[in-house]
């Protein structure tokens, strides 16, 4: 059993190079449209209501937020320390044209160079699996990513779909997680997921 037992906030950086220095490879990086339940997300996983600011107003947040956290493997007492990331939420754009016009360009310079990243935590509202502008942030993702990163894309507000709705998103979607940070449904899995990528690159190093 994997549990987070430990997250605090660091730091808020305005653009790339403000963000703090990383020794390990190790951070997770959340991104989302505004309002798809990041916040809640990020405070559900730390079990920390109030680690990250949930919001109603869309877009409000426009820092880089950096938040320490520690894992524990509570089989072997082993634990692991990460960085989340926390992105400001894009689509402030009515049109989604393209991720440059979306997204400050700063943003899209970090995703491609911070070499510390390891995990890109993509997260998609269920009721809106198929918007463009999250298929840009995929293809841009994709194109992206070097061999030792990976990407999980993960459904928020699963507690909005009735069970026809999710076992067909899942059947889309095999890949993906599901979640309900309200209904805390999926936790456990997600925080399981992170730590075992993680801890192979630990180990490797
Ligand atoms: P952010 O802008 O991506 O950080 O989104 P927030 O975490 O601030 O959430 C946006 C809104 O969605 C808030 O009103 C939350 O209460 C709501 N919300 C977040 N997660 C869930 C969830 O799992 N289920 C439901 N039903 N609502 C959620």
């Amino acid at each position: 059993m994997i549990d987070i037992v430990d997250a605090k906030f660091i730091t808020s950086a305005p653009n790339v190079g403000a963000a703090p220095e990383a020794q390990e490879q190790n951070e997770v990086v959340f991104m989302a449209r505004s309002n798809v339940g990041k916040s809640s997300l990020l405070n559900a996983l730390t079990n920390h209501k109030g680690l990250a600011k949930v919001s109603s107003t869309p877009g409000k947040t426009k820092l880089i937020n950096y938040f320490d956290v520690t894992f524990l493997d509570r089989d072997t007492s082993t634990k692991l320390i990460a960085k989340f990331v926390d992105l400001p939420g894009f689509g402030y754009a009515k049109v989604a044209k393209s991720m440059k016009h979306d997204w400050e360009k700063n943003l899209t310079d970090y995703i491609a160079n911070r070499e510390e990243i390891k995990i890109f935590i993509h997260l998609i509202d269920c009721r809106h699996p198929h918007l463009e502008i999250d298929t840009e942030v995929n293809d841009f993702l994709l194109q992206t990513i070097q061999e030792n990163q990976y990407i999980i894309q993960i459904f928020t507000k699963i507690d909005k779909l009735n069970q026809k709705e999710q076992s067909a998103l899942r059947r889309e979607f095999p890949n993906a997680l599901m979640v309900s940070s309200s209904k805390k449904r999926g936790m456990n899995k997600i925080v399981k997921v992170i730590y075992d990528i993680l801890k192979v690159n630990v180990d490797a190093n």
